[in-house]
């Protein structure tokens, strides 16, 4: 994407090129569209548009969690392939949204198991029918309830799903080895969430995921989120879930106060900031007061 703005830029003088500040020119020059770093063990991650992915690379396989678009999971399959001459074993979405699952296609007769969570196949399939875009997935093959492991080389995936929250099939993928354990959108670090009451979201429970997921991972774990408002900051630790807990329950409170004091859903969309809430930012700030006004008074569920 930078090489086609740069493009497009290139067409201005030469002033206005001096004008740019270095760190613009450094970043056009140098940087591919998408990014890939090694967090521990074998495990990275992939980040262009959308969701953040995870992928391991052991001896006997390669493993990836979410897919983004399809667009980006060619990227990705592409830098993979130059790194590890091994087959794919396992695809897993961390929850159906297309920023994490769309992708799953480009994955179709190479990868040999898709995994996720039932809620999140047919979420996937109910959005699909829905687009009439069934002709572009690729479905999970083997879904899950509580509970899924896999083991490869030295590696064991285990996923864990504790609720509804983001929607209600969000897992949380853990590398035991590397101790990495991958969110998926139960954490928007910094930036307002998105809450799918469409596909079964509670923000009430998001909360008492996070704390399941609290008590479940120690303090070495280190977490991946789907996203952030820094793009540096797609990874973190409990410290971060506490902080996305928090931002929740100061949501749910300032809600509810005004819902008590008589606002209307308009009203409350209206607010441009949460009290207490200083670290969360970016563009959807209703997105998230929307949802909790309609589950705080019981609204019907968007179909
Ligand atoms: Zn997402
Ligand atoms: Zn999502």
């Amino acid at each position: 994407m930078r090489r086609r703005s740069f493009i497009r830029h290139s067409s201005l003088g030469l002033g206005a090129i001096s004008l740019m500040n270095k760190n613009f020119l450094t970043s056009i020059f140098t940087d591919d569209p998408w990014k890939m770093k090694m967090l521990r063990n074998d495990v990275g991650i992939f980040t262009e548009k959308g969701g953040t992915i995870a992928y391991l690379l052991s001896k006997k396989g390669i493993v990836v969690v979410d897919a983004e678009f399809p667009e980006q999971a060619q990227h990705l399959i592409g830098e993979l392939k130059k790194q590890s001459d091994k087959p794919f074993e396992l695809l897993m979405n961390t929850h159906h949204h297309g920023d994490h699952s769309s992708g799953n296609i480009a994955f179709k007769g190479i990868v040999k198991e898709v995994a996720a969570h039932s809620n999140s196949l047919s979420n996937q399939q109910k959005v699909a029918v829905k687009q009439k875009t069934e002709d572009k997935q690729l479905y999970p093959g083997t879904t899950y309830g509580e509970s899924w492991s896999y083991k490869i080389d030295k590696e064991h995936i285990r996923s864990y799903y504790f609720g509804p929250a983001h929607t209600d099939g969000d897992s949380i993928i853990h590398f035991q080895h590397a101790n990495i354990a991958h969110m998926g959108d139960l954490m928007f670090n910094r930036r307002w969430a998105f809450i799918d009451r469409s596909a079964g979201a509670s923000v009430k429970n998001w909360i008492t995921v996070l704390d399941k997921a609290l008590s479940t991972f120690d303090n070495e774990t280190l977490f991946v989120f789907g996203h952030a408002f820094d793009p540096e900051k797609v990874t973190g630790s409990k410290e971060d879930l506490k902080a996305m807990q928090d931002y929740l329950s100061k949501m749910i409170v300032f809600v509810d106060g005004q819902i008590k004091a008589g606002k209307s859903k308009d009203d409350v969309l209206k607010e441009k900031s949460i009290p207490g809430v200083t670290e969360w930012q970016g563009d959807g700030i209703e997105r998230g007061l929307q949802a909790t006004y309609e589950e705080l008074t019981d609204a019907p569920r968007p179909s």
